[in-house]
């Protein structure tokens, strides 16, 4: 039996997930090497080509520090680090992911102030600025830049230029952000920015990536942290290696993403989202779909959300697609269970991979018995990768 476990035939399996992301091969074989000694001299030689490395993609002068652990594990570390118990922080939140925020400064005894949007939505900036001076006392901003979600991008850039001549740190997870859409931690202003492998980078989960402002720094340095393993200023005493374990055939792997994103140009690699993205709401929008963030230049470069046409059953499609085809889509969250598809692009997905997804869709659409003109997806893909349509008389 494969992986599915209910496959009669060999099946490829394949994913458009905003997060694990398909892995080039490349990047896997990378992994597969032979262990090293955390501590080798070889070892050391390769954290600091990475350390050298990971800057350029957050575009700041500052280290970034690895964290073993999902995204999820740098969000809680980013408050266990920057805050005290009982600190006020603002959380900005349009999804999921910024509940999580919410959920995690409750944890760690935080009194929470929130500026939410609907989802699908970005949050309004005029509403930031009101809560900031209805709470002037606020140590913190937390945002998520791209919320994947809804596959809405808040505007983090003047989220940093509101608060950069201020005391209140600007925290972004940019896990699906990061690589995908334009992100200047140092122009921008921003304190802490957070991303993980699993996205952009085309890897497999398990390493988290952490970058810290001066101005950050400063409030670190006087607070107690309220974790061990994920404190920054043991990160900071053992940098360049690791303070505990680190992920050796992660970083082995991670390594080899480095140099191919470095090969492709970080800006190219950001309008290769785009495009990709345009493709795929193009292609949504000709099989009949509602696309979920209705402002086009919010929208995600990471997923796309849509809600299925009237009569198609979401969940139905999304199980047809894997199942019968191997393919893994996912759908909505919270709410939007069972109504909406998440279609990943972020990473390593590429032209020929969205026909092949739009094909397919068309093929179980029309078994599912909905009324589908064959090939308009692909055409409207043709016609938003720049090919055109040829038609002859
Ligand atoms: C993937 C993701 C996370 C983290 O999820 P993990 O499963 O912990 O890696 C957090 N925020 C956003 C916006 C994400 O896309």
């Amino acid at each position: 039996m494969n992986i599915l476990g209910e496959l009669f035939e060999m099946r490829k399996l394949r994913m458009a997930t905003p997060g694990p992301t398909q892995v080039p091969q490349e990047i896997l074989l990378a992994g597969a090497q032979e262990m090293i000694h955390h501590r080798s001299r070889q070892m050391e030689d390769i954290i600091n080509e990475i350390n050298r490395e990971l800057p350029d993609l957050f575009l700041t002068k500052q280290d970034i520090y690895i964290l073993l652990s999902s995204g999820t594990g740098a969000m809680e570390a980013a408050v266990s680090n920057s805050f005290n118990r009982g600190d006020k922080v603002l959380v900005v939140s349009n999804g999921y992911f910024g509940e999580r925020f919410t959920d995690i400064c409750t944890v760690f005894g935080l009194e929470v102030i929130t500026v939410s949007s609907p989802w699908g939505t970005s949050v309004n900036i005029e509403e930031v600025e009101r809560a900031y001076k209805q709470h002037p006392d606020i140590k913190g901003v937390l945002t998520v830049y791209s919320e994947t979600s809804t596959g809405a991008v808040n505007d983090v850039k003047a989220i940093g230029s509101l608060f950069r001549d201020t005391e209140v740190l600007v925290i972004v997870d940019a896990i699906s952000g990061l690589i995908s859409h334009e992100l200047s931690m140092d122009d921008w202003g921003l304190d802490i920015v957070l991303a993980a492998s699993h996205k952009g980078f085309m890897m497999p989960p398990g390493l988290a990536f952490v970058a810290i402002s001066p101005k950050a720094w400063k409030v670190i340095n006087e607070i107690q942290p309220s974790t061990y393993y994920f404190s920054f200023k043991r990160f900071k005493k053992f940098y360049p290696m690791a303070p505990s374990s680190p992920g050796v055939s992660l970083l082995l792997a991670l390594k080899k993403s480095l140099d191919l994103l470095k090969a492709e140009g970080l800006s190219n690699a950001t309008r290769r989202h785009a495009r990709i993205a345009r493709a795929t709401q193009r292609g949504l929008e000709a099989l009949g779909f509602h696309l979920f963030v209705q402002s086009p230049h919010v929208r995600s470069h990471t997923v796309t959300a849509a809600l299925a046409p009237s009569g198609i059953d979401a969940a139905l499609l999304l199980k047809k697609l894997n199942k019968e085809y191997g393919l893994t889509i996912t759908g909505g969250q919270g709410e939007f269970k069972g109504k909406m598809i998440r279609i990943g692009h972020i990473g390593a997905i590429d032209e020929i991979d969205l026909f092949g997804i739009f094909g397919i869709m068309e093929l179980v659409l029309t078994e599912m018995g909905y009324q589908v003109q064959s090939g308009i997806s692909m055409t409207a893909l043709s016609d938003a990768l720049g090919g055109g349509v040829i038609h002859h008389a």
